[in-house]
């Protein structure tokens, strides 16, 4: 069968979350569709009046920590100049049904690198590295520093499309008193999974994508009835992580990296696994570019809350990255019912990722 003439239209539930479901429609691809234009990259590697750029630091707020060092940073931390959250006390209340919860937290900008518009994956391995070490270290210093930060959440936009307001490449942490639904979801279920299976559902799907191919025999005359192969989510693997294309993938070129072996909390990762970690990134990331060139994208790390009331979620909970390029805008289906609607097979997807041919890429 020609997998081009194959149109899919079918409700794929998404196996951590059963409440998150995603339409496959591929016939939706065919028609107009009112797609997100490629962010035309801003490749300049220092721009005058940019904030984020050398020389004006003066510009934003205090460095609140730098890479390698301060007066030759590759990598520096302000706060946010207009942030989400911040520590001033505002007390909560309840009007009625109506309920608020003190918007107390810290929201800041990791100025990624001082080239203003350097892409993920054209950073030195060396450098990402030190960009994921950097995520880690403050990540630390904010759940030590205050008790009620329940979970500090990394993340990077990119493009306008993706909520990116300054096209100097940054990312940003926003630390937060209650444990986002997303990552609760996330927790929970794979908690109730751990109950009954007595696994990590993410290992689970780990060792599934890993199982490249079955063969099923036919039982009288030993041919082979049927083949299937459930490996064609693998994008890319390296020593200790996984690229994954999410069966039920939200987005058209969503990609979700784990780390092979069980590890429930980022802060976990040892030196050799960030390393790593920059490899996998950086080769992922290339060949989405090298198949939507240009795609605008979030990424965000999933890790474990530090929620002192889950004492199994060491054993069920795995920590990744999401990686999800923006291709398109939801429409009010979308929002009103929830379901998210991907119009390219995730199957074909992964098999254009997976094409790609990468030239070799110098640390
Ligand atoms: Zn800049
Ligand atoms: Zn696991
Ligand atoms: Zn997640």
């Amino acid at each position: 069968m020609d997998k081009q003439q194959q149109v899919l239209r079918e409700i794929r539930i998404n196996p951590i979350v059963p409440s998150e479901s995603v339409v496959v429609a591929t016939a939706r691809s065919l028609r107009p569709r009112k797609k997100e234009e490629p962010a035309p990259r801003d490749t300049r590697k220092h721009v005058d009046s940019c904030p984020f750029c050398k020389g004006n630091e003066d510009k934003t707020p205090p460095t609140v920590a730098a890479w390698p060092n301060e007066a030759q940073w590759e990598i520096r931390i302000v706060e946010n100049l207009y942030p989400v959250l911040d520590d001033t006390e505002q007390p909560g209340f309840t009007l009625g049904l109506q309920q608020a919860i003190s918007g107390y937290g810290r929201h800041e900008v990791i100025i990624d690198h001082s080239n203003h518009g350097i892409a993920i994956h054209d950073m030195p391995e060396t450098h990402l590295s030190m960009l994921f070490h950097a995520y880690q270290e403050r990540m630390r210093q904010l759940y030590a520093m205050d008790p009620r930060l329940k979970y500090v959440l990394a993340f990077k936009n990119f493009g306008p499309a993706a909520g990116g307001s300054i096209p100097h490449t940054h990312s940003q942490l926003i630390a937060m008193p209650v444990i986002p639904e997303n990552v609760h979801a996330e927790v929970f279920y794979s908690r109730e999974f751990y109950r009954k299976h007595h696994q990590c559902i993410f290992c689970s799907l780990v060792d599934e994508a890993l199982t490249f191919e079955v063969t099923i025999y036919d039982r009288d005359s030993g041919e082979i009835r049927r083949r299937i192969s459930v490996g064609q989510y693998v994008i890319e693997k390296s020593r200790h992580f996984i690229a994954i294309k999410p069966f039920a993938s939200r987005f058209e070129w969503e990609i979700h990296i784990l780390p092979l072996q069980h590890q429930a909390d980022f802060l976990s990762a040892g030196a050799d696994k960030i390393e790593d970690l920059a490899g996998i990134l950086r080769r992922t990331m290339a060949r989405l570019e090298a198949v939507v060139s240009g795609a605008q994208y979030n990424y965000f790390l999933h890790s474990l809350p530090h929620d002192p009331d889950c004492a199994e979620c060491e054993a069920s909970y795995h920590w990744h990255l999401e990686i999800c390029p923006r291709t398109s805008i939801p429409s009010g289906f979308e929002l009103g019912s929830g379901f998210f609607v991907n119009s390219v097979s995730p199957e074909d997807a992964a098999e254009k990722l997976r094409a790609v041919k990468l030239e070799r890429m110098q640390e």
